[in-house]
């Protein structure tokens, strides 16, 4: 439900050493509104390169939509998202904020991929047209190469033998493993993952997670929202808890989960843990 006005979570703490290097992707002060719910109430995040960013909290309360903010699947109110300082979605002119057009958001979009929960396979192509479709159409290289690097990607999550099956033919952890094969032929710089997991049954999570582990140890630069506890523990370099459309809550995985310093992150922790 609605946060009350008394009940609007402390501000951010920072815990253990920040995590440093290259900024890829930021989100500053961000808001945003659906109608006259507040969802994202001043959100500050920052994704370093090569780092794996897990984002936690209960249900609504804007992890959604805060990650499809990061490659403007979502527009803010306020606020800024930048990806490697350039803005995604809006920049401020001295009339006002102007949205950034679709054509100028395209490379970062590009270098930005994305996974999501319901993995959106376009269902009348097969798993390799899956794969091949936005590098062919973005006349990312030759067709044969743009082939031979789809079929790289779904080897390497384990899928080119399903190469000429539609999405229907396959299981919903076969169907997400395209997905990220998918995002991976793009060679973005980053994937958002949106609970990559979550409508999956509970025996296909698995070998989803191992993907993911696989490309966190590569250092593929990555944000998921999960509801995966001890996988967000043991592959996340950062982990961010989220309530109420704020960070309360930010740190290291193994301090966020082993000493928690908020009691809204403890309460959450214990109920999911
Ligand atoms: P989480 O991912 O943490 O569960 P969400 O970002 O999905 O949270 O949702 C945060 C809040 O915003 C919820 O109350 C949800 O109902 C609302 N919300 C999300 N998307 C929309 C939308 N497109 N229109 C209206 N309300 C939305």
């Amino acid at each position: 439900g609605l946060a009350q006005a008394d009940e609007v979570p402390e501000p951010a703490a920072r815990v253990g050493t920040p995590h440093a290097g290259e900024v890829v992707l930021e989100a500053a002060g961000e808001r945003k509104s659906f109608g006259e719910t507040e969802v994202l109430k001043g959100v500050d995040l920052k994704v370093h390169r090569g780092e794996v960013v897990a984002v936690i909290g209960p249900s609504g309360s804007g992890k959604t939509t805060m990650i499809r903010t990061l490659n403007a699947m979502e527009t803010i109110d306020s606020g800024d998202v930048l990806y490697r300082g350039n803005p995604v979605g809006y920049r401020h002119t001295p009339g006002g904020p102007k949205r950034v057009s679709d054509r100028e958001l395209a490379p970062t979009r590009e270098h930005i991929g994305m996974v999501f929960q319901q993995f959106n396979l376009f269902p009348h192509k097969t798993v390799l047209e899956n794969v091949t479709f936005a590098p062919g159409y973005l006349g990312k290289g030759a067709p044969a190469e743009v082939r031979e690097l789809a079929l790289a990607q779904l080897r390497k999550v384990g899928m080119a033998a399903h190469a000429d099956k539609y999405p229907h033919q396959l299981s919903g952890g076969q169907q997400q493993r395209v997905a990220i094969a998918r995002a991976l032929a793009m060679n973005p710089e980053a994937i958002l993952f949106d609970e990559p997991t979550s409508a999956l049954d509970p025996e296909l999570v698995e070998e989803v997670l191992k993907v993911m582990t696989e490309l966190a140890a590569e250092g593929l630069t990555m944000v998921m929202v999960t509801h995966e506890m001890r996988f967000a523990r043991e592959v996340a370099d950062w982990v961010v808890f989220m309530d109420q459309g704020v960070v309360v809550e930010e740190g290291p995985a193994a301090e966020l989960f082993g000493n928690p310093q908020h009691e809204r992150t403890r309460r959450f922790l214990s109920r999911v843990m």
